[in-house]
Formats: C-alpha cells, sequence, structure tokens
C-alpha cells in the first residue's frame, strides 16, 4: 500500500464527522480552482480534491489542462502524474 492509499484508508476508518472536517483540512491544499479546466459552476458547488472524491457531479464537462502534477497535495502523496484530470476522469484509485 503506497502513502495515497494508506491516506484513503485512515479517511475510510474516521466518523462522518473527522472525516468531514479532514478533507476540508485537505481542501487547503488543492489548486484546481486555478486551473483553466475549473470553472464557475464547480466553485459555486464548492467541488474539489477531486483526486479523492471523484469527478465533477455535472459542472466540469471539458478538459482544458490539469495543474495536479503542480500542486503540493498530489506531490506530498505521489500522485498527479501518470493519472490526473480527476475533475473529469474519477478518482486516483478508480483511475489506478
Ligand atoms: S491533485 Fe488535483 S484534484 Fe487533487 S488536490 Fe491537487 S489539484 Fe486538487
Ligand atoms: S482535477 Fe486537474 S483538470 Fe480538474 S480542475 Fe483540478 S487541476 Fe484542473
Amino acid at each position: 500500500m503506497d502513502k495515497f492509499e494508506e491516506k484513503i484508508d485512515e479517511l475510510n476508518q474516521m466518523s462522518e464527522e473527522d472525516k468531514n472536517s479532514a478533507l476540508n483540512q485537505m481542501n487547503e491544499d488543492c489548486i484546481c480552482p486555478i486551473c483553466p479546466t475549473y470553472n464557475e459552476c464547480a466553485k459555486e458547488a464548492d467541488e474539489l480534491l477531486f483526486c479523492v472524491t471523484g469527478k465533477s457531479k455535472t459542472c466540469i464537462t471539458k478538459e482544458r489542462g490539469c495543474l495536479c502534477p503542480t500542486c503540493p497535495f498530489a506531490q506530498e502523496y505521489k500522485i498527479g502524474v501518470k493519472y490526473n484530470f480527476y475533475c473529469t476522469r474519477g478518482t486516483e484509485l478508480e483511475q489506478r
């Protein structure tokens, strides 16, 4: 199990409340809002951290480049390079 898988495992074992607060903290490292693919709809819906939570529900459908490879969260957990465009293609684990 790599560091990212361990993190997801850890999240899955948390209570709903602890999980939400951990996700909120992780959201702070997500640089999706400055990516050209991100849009107003996703911003209004507070969509972030697609690598963990999954595709954009309905907002993001067009890929215009992906900043995930340069994201501090991605670098810490060694993701974002082989797989990215999480907002349109699904989580890191779904893409593996
Ligand atoms: S890897 Fe991409 S989706 Fe995940 S936190 Fe970073 S910018 Fe957001
Ligand atoms: S997942 Fe990648 S492509 Fe989608 S908004 Fe975030 S940085 Fe951009």
